[in-house]
C-alpha cells in the first residue's frame, strides 16, 4: 500500500496510439446514468461505500434533470463568433451569465434526493432546497472560481451537481461546431474549467488517445500523452500507482506527476477497465491522492465537484 511504482516514460511511449485523435468528445446523453452505474459497481466493499452510494443517487437525479431540461438560452451567433475569433471558450463558466433555470434544476434535484436520503444528509438537502436563488448564485460563483472562502463545502457537491447538468446540457446543445480551439490547452475548450482527470480512451478511431475530462460540462479534449496537464512540460513526467500486489503495469489509475511545476493529474486507462467514469473513478481512488500528497508532495491539478475540500488557509 505504501510503495510506489515508477514507470519510465519510455514504457508509455510504447503504448502511444497510432492514428489521429478526435479533438473533442462531447458528453453522451447517458453521462449521469452511466456514472451512477459505475459508482454502484465501485461501492460494495469500498472504504467510502456510503459516500459513493450517495454520489450515485446524485448522479441518478442529475440524469433525470438532464433528460427534462429544455428551453435553456444559448449564446448568440455573434457571441459564439467572438469567442472563436479570440480563442476563448463559448460559455466561459466564470463569466457566462447563467440562466436562472439552473436554480430550478437544483431545487427539483433536491426534492427528488430528499425522498431517497435520511438523517443529516436529508436535513442538509431540505435546508438547501429552502434557500433563495441569490444564495445558489453566490455559492455557484465561488465554486466556479475555485474560491473556498465562504463556500459551504457541505452543500457544494449539490450545487456543483446542478451546475454540471446545466453546463453539460449547454455543451451537448452547442455541439462541436460551436466549440473552437482555444488558446489554453489545459482548460476545457467549452466552459474554461479545469479537468477532473484524464483518460486514455479505447474505441473506434481513438486507439488509446488521452483526453482531459472537464469537471463541469464533461466535454473531453485531446492532449498528447506524457505531458503535464498543468504547465505542459514534458521533461520530468512520472507515473505512480499504489502497489497493492498487482502486476506493475496493470493498474487502471495512475498519477501523472510533473517535476517542473509540482502538480499531478490522474490518468485512467480504459483498456484496463472499460467501464471507467473519470468522476466516479476519481472518487474511488482517493487513496492514490493521499499517497501522492504525502509521499511525493505533489498537489492535484484536478477538480472534482463531488468532493470539494475547504482550504484551511481561507478560514
Ligand atoms: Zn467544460
Ligand atoms: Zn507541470
Amino acid at each position: 500500500m505504501t510503495a510506489t511504482i515508477r514507470i519510465r516514460p519510455a514504457e508509455e511511449i510504447v503504448s502511444q496510439p497510432v492514428g489521429e485523435a478526435a479533438r473533442l468528445r462531447l458528453p453522451p446523453a447517458t453521462l449521469f446514468s452511466d456514472r451512477a452505474m459505475r459508482l454502484s459497481h465501485l461501492a460494495p466493499g469500498h472504504a467510502l461505500r456510503d459516500y459513493l452510494e450517495f454520489i450515485a443517487k446524485i448522479a441518478d437525479a442529475q440524469q433525470h434533470a438532464l433528460n427534462n431540461l429544455s428551453g435553456v438560452p444559448l449564446p448568440t451567433p455573434a457571441q459564439l463568433e467572438q469567442a472563436r475569433e479570440h480563442g476563448m471558450p463559448p460559455v466561459n463558466a466564470q463569466h457566462f451569465q447563467r440562466d436562472r433555470l439552473w436554480c430550478d434544476v437544483l431545487r427539483r434535484m433536491l426534492r427528488g434526493l430528499a425522498e431517497v436520503t435520511e438523517g443529516k444528509v436529508k436535513d442538509t438537502i431540505v435546508r438547501l432546497e429552502g434557500e433563495r436563488d441569490e444564495l445558489y448564485e453566490a455559492q455557484a460563483s465561488k465554486l466556479l472560481a475555485g474560491i473556498t472562502f465562504g463556500l459551504d463545502t457541505g452543500t457544494a457537491p449539490l450545487i456543483g451537481a446542478a451546475l454540471q447538468v446545466y453546463f453539460t446540457h449547454l455543451a451537448r446543445t452547442l455541439g462541436e461546431a460551436a466549440i473552437g480551439p482555444i488558446d489554453v490547452a489545459t482548460v476545457c475548450p467549452c466552459c474554461g474549467q479545469p479537468p477532473t482527470a484524464s483518460i486514455a480512451r479505447i474505441g473506434t478511431g481513438e486507439g488509446g488517445h488521452r483526453y482531459l475530462h472537464c469537471s463541469l460540462c464533461a466535454t473531453e479534449w485531446h492532449m498528447v500523452r506524457i505531458k503535464c496537464t498543468q504547465c505542459e512540460a514534458t521533461e520530468q513526467i512520472e507515473y505512480h500507482s499504489i502497489d497493492d500486489g498487482k502486476a506493475g503495469n496493470q493498474h487502471s489509475a495512475k498519477a501523472e506527476t510533473c517535476g517542473d511545476c509540482g502538480s499531478y493529474l490522474k490518468i485512467f486507462h480504459q483498456e484496463r477497465d472499460p467501464g471507467i467514469d473519470p468522476v466516479a473513478d476519481d472518487l474511488a481512488t482517493l487513496a492514490l491522492d493521499i499517497m501522492v500528497a504525502e509521499q511525493l508532495d505533489k498537489r492535484s491539478g484536478g477538480v472534482n465537484l463531488m468532493l470539494i475540500h475547504g482550504d484551511p488557509g481561507d478560514s
